[in-house]
């Protein structure tokens, strides 16, 4: 944690979620309602087919809802797509860009990924920036760098604690049980905030450096005491509301 930094608590539920898992949505809002939650923001970023329902669902609660990517351009001829212009009418406040998913299978590279998150700004939404190393990337003691080089290149120059997340999420630890080790995560989170300081000067000390890759119940608690880390992306334990919520409840 961070002293003065709210932390963010975010699901990203990926293509999983029909209709019937907005009783999830509806679980997450009555359990964030909770005094205690006071301190923390949450969110769910549900495919883009539940968006409009979730954000209607969560109207008179905290719970936030998201996209999970966006398309740069506004609107026009991108059959598929959708714009952060888009998740932003359906009353959703903060879009995802270039999660490794993404930029594995969809080839985004960190311009797509800029250029996304600058539309996600421009739309009104809080852009959550997602980077991390590969297996071969840290086997080869390249972490560091792949972090600074994905920051520079994907991190627009607009900016601010306010519009940006960053989450640090280890391409290797994705779904898979695995975490790095404390002072791993220590020293990832330590360097960006020290790299996007060097750019961003003082709105990169309040700018919230979340953790994902496979964060548990479990092991909430644990991530959640390193120093800068403002809280979590997550994706498996973020689709059942009694997880989602004990992850929640190591953040307050
Ligand atoms: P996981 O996914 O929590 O299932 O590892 C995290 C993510 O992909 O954001």
């Amino acid at each position: 944690m961070t002293p003065n930094i709210r932390p963010l608590v975010a699901g990203n539920w990926k293509m999983n979620g029909l209709r019937d898992s907005l009783a999830e949505i509806k679980a997450i809002c009555e359990g964030v309602e909770e005094p205690h939650f006071e301190r923390i923001d949450t969110l769910i970023c549900p495919p883009a087919t539940l968006v409009y329902v979730a954000t209607a669902l969560a109207e008179n609660c905290a719970l936030h809802i998201g996209g999970q990517d966006c398309h740069s351009q506004e609107s026009g001829a991108f059959t598929g797509d959708v714009s952060a212009a888009m998740l932003a009418d359906c009353l959703a406040s903060y879009c995802i860009v270039g999660h490794s998913e993404r930029r594995t299978l969809h080839g985004e590279d960190d311009l797509t990924v800029r250029a996304k998150a600058e539309a996600a700004i421009a739309a009104g939404l809080t852009a959550i920036i997602c980077i991390g190393e590969t297996e071969d990337e840290r086997r080869a003691g390249k972490t560091l760098d792949v972090l600074r080089s994905q920051l520079s290149g994907s991190v627009p120059e607009t900016a601010t604690a306010a519009n940006t997340v960053i989450a640090y999420e280890p391409v290797w630890a994705i779904g898979t049980g695995l975490t790095p080790t404390t002072e791993d995560i220590a020293a990832a989170h330590a360097f960006m905030r020290q790299a996007l300081t060097m750019r961003l000067a003082d709105e990169a000390q309040a700018m919230r450096l979340l953790y994902g890759g496979s964060v548990k119940p479990g092991n909430a608690g644990e991530l959640m005491a390193i120093e800068n880390v403002d809280g979590a992306l997550v994706g498996g334990a973020s689709l059942k509301a009694e997880d989602f919520l004990a992850i929640c409840e190591a953040y307050r």
